[in-house]
């Protein structure tokens, strides 16, 4: 069911705002309960392609949040409806981690590591990806298949140490091919317009809360969403932009923020 016209919803991000390091945030997991009680609908919304939804949901019920799996979407289901649309049945060269195979052969689609034709390459978060892999994905571009990343984020906060991301393998890709590389995740606004698709939320008026500036805050923004930067994970440093609804120390602020702001009918 749509919300009402005034209702807000909320997309939230997982990584640096409900938990960091393994490490839940404290009082997190009322705040989802502050939402439920509230009426305020909410998506947990996620660059990460290392899980499959139901990895995810029992990762948050471990760290104690109480999570169904349609509460949340990721980029690696965002890939797989794109895919859909594209191909209906796309055969796919995948860089990545086998939970992304998952993903893609639960939506119907076939999946493969080795040389061997295909419609899409379909890069997604490895522990390491190897340049064997770039040099097979690079044949299979030149015979006309398309280069689908799930996300270009630079970096990814593992605990106190930062590691690269999916951006410098992109990077690789494109220093070899002619043609784009098709972006599904954060900031991609085809992303947001997917998130409120699949959650039937109304654009104007949901609330992107994260914690990367330029993912969750700039993506929100640019794609006609409101926005609220939590100063933790990576917004802990970052420069709020001028257009950002606001901050909170961490995603525990949230029921108060909600309370001085979204006053009850
Ligand atoms: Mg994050």
């Amino acid at each position: 069911m749509p919300n009402e016209p005034s209702s807000p919803s909320f997309f939230i991000d997982i990584d640096g705002v409900l938990y960091g390091g393994g490490v839940p945030t404290e009082k997190g997991p009322q705040v989802l309960e502050y939402l439920r009680e509230r009426n305020f609908k909410f998506l947990l919304v996620t660059n990460t392609s290392r899980m499959t939804r139901t990895q995810i949901a029992r990762k948050l019920l471990n760290l104690g949040y109480q999570v169904q799996e349609e509460e949340i979407f990721p980029t690696s289901t965002a890939a797989a409806k794109y895919l859909r649309k594209r191909f209906k049945k796309a055969d796919c060269f995948v860089i990545g981690d086998n939970s992304l195979r998952d993903v893609l052969e639960e939506h119907g689609h076939r999946t493969f590591v080795e040389e061997e034709p295909a419609d899409a390459i379909v890069i997604g978060q490895s522990k390491w990806a190897d340049f064997r892999q770039i040099d097979i994905a690079r044949r299979l571009v030149v015979n006309g298949a398309e280069v689908v990343a799930l996300h270009r984020d630079l970096t990814w906060p593992d605990g106190d140490v930062t590691r690269i991301a999916l951006g410098p393998i992109v990077a690789a890709m494109e220093s070899v091919i002619d043609g784009p590389v098709t972006v599904i995740g954060k900031p991609e606004k085809k992303f947001f317009t997917a998130a409120l698709q699949h959650a039937k939320f109304q654009r104007e008026h949901t609330i992107m809360i994260g914690d990367s500036v330029q993912s969750d805050i700039r993506g929100a923004i640019d794609s006609g969403l409101k926005s609220l930067l939590v100063r933790t994970g990576n917004g802990t440093n970052e420069c709020i932009p001028t257009d950002c609804g606001g901050e909170l120390a961490t995603i525990a602020d949230l029921p108060d923020w909600c309370e001085k702001n979204l006053p009850k009918p």
